[in-house]
């Protein structure tokens, strides 16, 4: 076997970095520079002219840099992919590159906030016009179509909501009216779900989360199914200045490696937190994709490889009660963030969601109680324990 496509995830996790040197180093270096040399005044204008290849200046492309972005290519079984600093300079950068004043976008009420934020608060400015559905059921997505809807921007599962979209619905509704489909895959890392193979144009990441794991560095990537896409959004990217780092980039890659592995454990975490928290006399409702309460328990199967790791629950008492829990946990991180190897715990109405309205937060199923959840790779007896201490303390 040559072809990395034929090996299994973890392989190509550990063997395909997309990168090649002269040297044979086992690791990708870190091409810390800014410029690059020419050979000659005319190699220099090839590379310019893009009739040779060769890095130019790191802004428009770098070593380490690709190296990651063609390792996420292939997880995410897209043509290519371009990195960016954060996952919101993702998602600006989509929107910058694949949408025009006057054009129509839908996307799912419980979008990540700032993306709904920056899409109602600024790129409305520019005359783009938005609506926000509960993509949930794709009935509603139908009815807010209008002539000028270019975009279908989704998340599944939603955050915090945890909520379950149909992605290849979503991709057939949008490829009927010439329209492309945008998938936020952050909360499932390409581990557990590939939304390309299921239809979507576009796959973006936080690349804070799951793709790095390690609660030390921000980051975005953006993955084009086709070359078309992908050239517009590295152009975007390279005009609009939001390139990932070298050394951010090297640091991805190292944290990469271990992405089935974390994405394992932490999943066997969750399903035992869970089922914890389900049983708890203080919990007043739980949402998780591993339970057998979970109501969308059939798209979970069709769509993703696993249940995740992020939980959702209110805690009877709803506000002050939640507070509580959070004020006590001891081991657990009260942060917001997701997906590394710690714990985290946070409150989406005052904390990440805060910036929406509370008619927003409302519409998107965000109550004021809701208690988001991140399980990490720890002792699942410790994370429990913290919760029970912390609990009794209610
Ligand atoms: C965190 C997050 C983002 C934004 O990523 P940053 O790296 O914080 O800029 C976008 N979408 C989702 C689903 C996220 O969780």
């Amino acid at each position: 076997m040559e072809n990395p496509k034929d090996y299994g995830f973890n392989s190509q996790l550990i063997h395909y970095s997309g990168h090649d040197d002269k040297y044979g180093s086992a690791t990708v270096p870190i091409y810390q520079t800014s410029t690059f040399a020419f050979d000659s005044a005319e190699d220099g204008a090839a590379c310019f002219a893009g009739t040779k290849e060769g890095y130019i200046y790191t802004r428009i492309g770098n070593p380490t840099v690709k190296a990651l972005e063609r390792q996420i290519a292939l997880l995410e079984h897209g043509y290519d992919s371009v990195a960016v600093s954060s996952g919101m300079a993702a998602v600006s950068t989509v929107y910058m590159a694949l949408l025009s004043g006057g054009d129509h976008m839908i996307s799912s009420a419980a979008v990540y906030g700032p993306s709904r934020v920056v899409m109602e608060q600024h790129f409305s400015r520019f005359g783009v016009q938005s609506s926000y559905v509960n993509s949930a059921d794709v009935e509603n997505i139908k009815k807010e179509i209008r002539p000028n809807t270019k975009m279908i921007f989704i998340e599944s599962p939603a955050n915090p909501t945890m909520d379950i979209t149909d992605i290849a619905a979503c991709a057939e509704i949008a490829h009927s009216i010439g329209a492309i489909l945008v998938v936020d895959n952050t909360f499932c890392s390409p581990y557990l779900q590939n939304p390309i193979d299921m239809g979507a144009d576009v796959v973006l990441h936080s690349i804070t989360k799951f793709i790095n794991g390690h609660a030390d560095i921000v980051g975005g990537v953006i993955i084009g199914k086709e070359k078309i896409i992908y050239d517009k959004l590295r152009t975007m990217m390279v005009n609009m200045g939001c390139n990932m780092d070298p050394h951010q980039a090297y640091l991805v890659i190292r944290g990469l490696k271990t992405l089935g592995i974390r994405v394992d454990r932490a999943q066997e975490n969750a399903i035992e937190v869970a089922k914890f928290l389900e049983n708890h006399p203080k919990i007043e409702w739980i949402k998780y994709p591993g339970l057998k309460s979970f109501a969308q328990k059939d798209l979970v199967e069709k769509q993703m490889k696993g249940p995740g790791t992020m939980i959702s629950f209110g805690v009877k008492g709803g506000l002050e009660a939640g507070k509580k829990l959070m004020n006590n946990v001891k081991m657990c991180i009260l942060a917001v963030s997701l997906g590394g190897i710690e714990t985290l715990i946070q409150h989406p109405a005052s904390m990440t969601h805060s910036k929406m309205s509370p008619k927003a937060r409302e519409d998107a199923g965000i109550s004021e109680g809701l208690v988001r959840f991140s399980v990490g790779i720890e002792n699942v007896g410790d994370i429990i324990g913290d919760l029970r201490q912390a609990l009794e303390k209610i």
